[in-house]
C-alpha cells in the first residue's frame, strides 16, 4: 500500500516549485507565488480522477472525517454508526465534534453488517459511516437503501482503499461524502494530509470555510474576508499538497502494481482448502492494498500469525489484538480517558462498551489475518513470499 516505497523525483520536482516561490500557506500571497497553487491542483486532480464535482484537501484522514461531519451539520449529541474494526480516527474525529460513535458489528467483508446497522439506529441517529478496510469495501448497495430509508448521511471513510470501486464508481464517491487520508503508510502520501469529496455543494462549501477559521474566501484581502460560522484549523500545507500532486498521478501504476502482487499471494493461497478469503460484496472490485483471509479458528489464526511472523513474511496483521483497529483494546473510549471534560452528550449517551456483544465481529475478526501489500517488491520476491506462506499454514494447519 505505501506510496512512500515509490517517492523519487516526481515529488522532489513538485516540492521544489513551491520552495523556489517560498509561499508555503495554501491561500493569499497571490503576488508572490508564480502561479504555484498546489492544493488547489491537488483538488482539481482529485476530484476528476474520483468523479466528483469537488474535493477539499485537508492536514489529515483524520481531519477530513471531522471536516466532513461538521460540513454535514453534525453536532453535539448526534449518534454515528461506526464499525468495531476500524482505526481510532473514527472515533476521535465523532467525538471532536461533541457526537456519539455507535458502535457496529463487522460481517465476512471485515466492514459494517448492514443488518446490525439498521438495528442500531435511533431518532438520534445522523450518520452511517462506512469503514473500507484494508482495501475492500462495506456493503455500500444494502447501506445506500437504509441511509435513504432512514433520511441519514451516508459517510465512507476510504482511507485504506483508495483506488478500489463499488458499481463502477470510485469508494469515496458512492455515498453523500467521502474521505482519504494521505499519510505516510497510505497507498499515496502527502507526508500528512487527507481529504473530503462530495458533489453536494453546500458540503464543500462548509469544508472550504470550516477548515480555515470559517473563513468565506471571498476577495483578495484574507484580513478582510467575513467568517459566517465557527471554525478551525484544519489546512494542509503547499509543500504537503506538492508530494500528494505528484502521487496522485502515479495512483493508477501503484493500483496495477498492487493487483498484480495480490493476485500471486492469493493464488497460492487459493489451494489451500482451509483457507478462505474476506467476502468482497457484489458489484466491488478492491484497491488490493492488503490481502485478507480467514483461518477456521482464533486459535488456528494465532499460530499462523505467529508462523508467518517467525518464518520471515513481515507486514502481516492479526487484528484482533491490535491497539489500534480492533474495539477490544479501546479501553481509553470505554473508560472515556480524556485530558480533560468531554460535551456532556458524550458521557450521557455512549453505551457501556464493556457490556456491549460484539460476538459476531470476534468470530470474523478473530479469524483473519491481512497481509500488507508492498509496492517495491519484485516479482521474484512476491512468488517466494506465496511459497513460505503456503509452507507455513500447511505445516500448521
Ligand atoms: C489512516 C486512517 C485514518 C486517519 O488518517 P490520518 O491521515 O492518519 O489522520 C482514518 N481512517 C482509516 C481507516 C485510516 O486507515
Amino acid at each position: 500500500m505505501p506510496g512512500f516505497e515509490l517517492f523519487g523525483d516526481k515529488e522532489r520536482a513538485e516540492v521544489n516549485k513551491v520552495l523556489d516561490t517560498g509561499v508555503l500557506m495554501r491561500y493569499g500571497f497571490d503576488g508572490m507565488r508564480n502561479g504555484q497553487w498546489k492544493a488547489i491542483e491537488l483538488e482539481k486532480a482529485l476530484a476528476k480522477r474520483m468523479q466528483v464535482n469537488h474535493a477539499q484537501l485537508l492536514s489529515s484522514g483524520t481531519a477530513a472525517l471531522t471536516v466532513a461531519l461538521a460540513s454535514a451539520g453534525i453536532g453535539a449529541g448526534d449518534e454515528v454508526i461506526m464499525p468495531t474494526f476500524t482505526f481510532v480516527a473514527s472515533f476521535e474525529s465523532i467525538m471532536a465534534i461533541g457526537a456519539v460513535p455507535i458502535l457496529v458489528d463487522v460481517d465476512d467483508t471485515l466492514t459494517l453488517n448492514p443488518e446490525a446497522v439498521e438495528n442500531a439506529i435511533t431518532e438520534r441517529t445522523k450518520v452511517v459511516m462506512p469503514v473500507h478496510m484494508c482495501g475492500s469495501m462495506a456493503d455500500l448497495k444494502a447501506l445506500k437503501a437504509i441511509c435513504d430509508k432512514h433520511d441519514l448521511i451516508l459517510l465512507e471513510d476510504a482511507c485504506q482503499a483508495i483506488g478500489g470501486t463499488f458499481e463502477g464508481k470510485p469508494l469515496g464517491s458512492y455515498g453523500d461524502i467521502g474521505c482519504f487520508s494521505f499519510d505516510y503508510v497510505k497507498t499515496i502520501t502527502c507526508g500528512e494530509g487527507g481529504a473530503v469529496i462530495t458533489n453536494n455543494e453546500k458540503y464543500k462549501l462548509n469544508a472550504d470555510h470550516y477548515s480555515d477559521h470559517g473563513h468565506d474566501h471571498i476577495g483578495k484581502d484574507r484580513g478582510a474576508e467575513a467568517h459566517p460560522f465557527l471554525g478551525y484549523n484544519y489546512r494542509i500545507s503547499e509543500l504537503n499538497a506538492a508530494v500528494g500532486l505528484a502521487q496522485i498521478d502515479r495512483l493508477d501504476e501503484f493500483l496495477s502494481i498492487q493487483k498484480k502482487n495480490y493476485t500471486i499471494l492469493r493464488d497460492a493461497l487459493e489451494t489451500i482448502p482451509e483457507v478462505t478469503f474476506r467476502r468482497v460484496p457484489d458489484g466491488g472490485e478492491e484497491s488490493y492494498a492488503f490481502l485478507s483471509f480467514f483461518l477456521e479458528d482464533e486459535q488456528m489464526a494465532q499460530k499462523v500469525h505467529e508462523g508467518l511472523g517467525s518464518g520471515g513474511v513481515d507486514a502481516c496483521f492479526y487484528w484482533y489484538n491490535n491497539n489500534w483497529h480492533y474495539y477490544r483494546k479501546w479501553e481509553h473510549l470505554t473508560n472515556l480517558k480524556s485530558l480533560g471534560k468531554l460535551p456532556q452528550a458524550i458521557y450521557n449517551q455512549l453505551p457501556d462498551y464493556s457490556k456491549v456483544d460484539f460476538t459476531k465481529s470476534d468470530h470474523w475478526v478473530g479469524r483473519t489475518i491481512s497481509c500488507l501489500i508492498k509496492l517495491g517488491w519484485s516479482e521474484s520476491e512476491v512468488k517466494e513470499r506465496a511459497a513460505k506462506m503456503v509452507k507455513v499454514i500447511k505445516e500448521t494447519i
